[in-house]
């Protein structure tokens, strides 16, 4: 059979003179994205691409498609000669196949005639196949608001006959939105937030801090793992593993307890700021969101971001956790992180942390530390590996 994968690619197509660059990545990242599979025949034409699959596996080559930032939606067309009679034929051909596998009442055709020297329009072509597809199945109707089935027919150069659309993830393509530097934990925000940014374009390097010896190796291996769950959207992703024990140490001894948290998170900012510069990162991504725990009131992110001057970005500011666990869930990190293994925030938390720390007194308290060499310090021991998918 002579099957076209077309995809639609949405928000690219508004870019202007961009839009080329935007759609060559595009073209570029499905390639990789299907090098797994195979090697296709892709042509971008007339703001729509289409992946020449001929007898393929269908459903695994959408399953690469689907995930590759910037792909709004796909089809699996059929290919057949610009003639109406045939069009008909193939459409129900495809519809009697669909209700084998498939329960379903109503349908409707939408029809896109792009060479205006095909005799019928594009009104006449969804009528008359529509018709021909009443005719021929009993026990269905058109429903032309709210149908179950949507049969697809484009006229081009040849007519391509195509049933529903699978959504993609939208965005725009890997890296074409500079990059960033996440702050990635083992928990169910930070990946989150990590996909949401990298949906957009930002290419994706990462931060973990852990405890260790007071966390395990385990905890460190979940937040590989998170990485390259990430890293099957993102290509891979260089991550940096930087050890906070002495700095969490230093605070304790030296700081008050309500206000351990603030100040760790405030070396992480300082640390994951510097990393960044020396990576080309322009801004930090967190997880955070407001309210959800002490740390993260108005006050708390307040004090927090007063360590940096990079950007930070929190995508997830103003979701709740609901929807950031559905998210966790659609993009696979979510059974990742809720592995019991401990964080190396938990590992000192406070028993009355400050809901409302006041930054004057978390300035006065961290002058008292020797905030240089600690950085330094964390810095010089770090290690960075490179995480991929495959
Ligand atoms: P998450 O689910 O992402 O861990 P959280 O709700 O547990 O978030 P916090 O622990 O307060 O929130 O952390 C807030 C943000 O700070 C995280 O989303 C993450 O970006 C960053 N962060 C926290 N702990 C770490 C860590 N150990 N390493 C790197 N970043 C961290
Ligand atoms: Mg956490």
């Amino acid at each position: 059979m002579d099957q076209v994968i077309i995809v639609r690619y949405g928000e690219i197509s508004l870019k202007g003179l961009n839009r080329s660059y935007f759609e060559d990545r595009l073209v570029k990242d499905i390639k990789n994205a299907l090098r797994p599979i195979g090697t296709f025949l892709i042509v971008k034409r007339d703001q729509l691409i289409f992946i020449e699959i001929g007898a393929s596996d269908a459903a695994e080559i959408v399953s690469k498609v689907t995930r590759v930032f910037g792909v709004v939606s796909v089809s699996v067309a059929v290919k057949t000669v610009s003639s109406l009679n045939q069009i008909m034929e193939l459409a129900l051909q495809m519809v009697r196949g669909y209700r084998v596998r498939n329960h379903f009442k109503t349908f409707k055709v939408i029809s896109k005639r792009s060479d205006k020297t095909f005799p019928a329009t594009s009104p006449e072509i969804s009528r008359i196949t529509g018709e021909f597809i009443l005719t021929n199945l009993g026990d269905i109707t058109v429903d032309v608001h709210n149908p179950e089935l949507t049969v697809n027919i484009e006229i081009r150069d040849q007519a391509y006959v195509s049933l529903n659309k699978i959504p993609g993830f939208g965005g725009m393509p890997y890296g074409t939105n500079g990059k960033a530097l996440l702050l990635l934990s083992g928990g169910i925000d930070s990946p989150a937030a990590g996909w949401l940014m990298a949906r957009r374009g930002v290419a994706i390097e990462a931060v973990h801090f852990h405890s260790y010896p007071f966390t395990s190796e385990r905890a460190k291996e979940k937040v590989i793992d998170l990485a390259r769950i990430l890293s099957g959207y993102c290509r891979s992703i260089p991550l940096h593993i930087v050890n906070l024990l002495d700095i969490q140490q230093a605070i304790k001894k030296h700081c008050p307890e309500e206000i351990f948290t603030i100040l760790s998170r405030r070396f992480m900012m300082f640390i994951a700021a510097r990393i960044a510069l020396e990576n080309e990162c322009l801004g930090l991504i967190t997880g955070e969101s407001i309210g959800q725990v002490a740390s993260q009131t108005i006050q708390g992110l307040h004090a927090t971001n007063s360590a940096v001057n990079i950007p930070v970005f929190r995508p997830l500011i103003a979701t709740d956790k609901n929807e950031i666990m559905h998210l966790a869930m659609k993009i696979g990190t979510y059974e990742t992180s809720i592995l019991p293994y401990e964080d190396c925030c938990t590992v000192f938390l406070p028993k009355r942390p400050a809901t409302k720390p006041r930054l004057e007194k978390v300035l006065k308290h961290e002058a008292n530390l020797d905030k240089e060499a600690l950085i330094a310090a964390a810095l010089d021991t770090r290690e960075t590996l490179t995480v991929t998918r495959y």
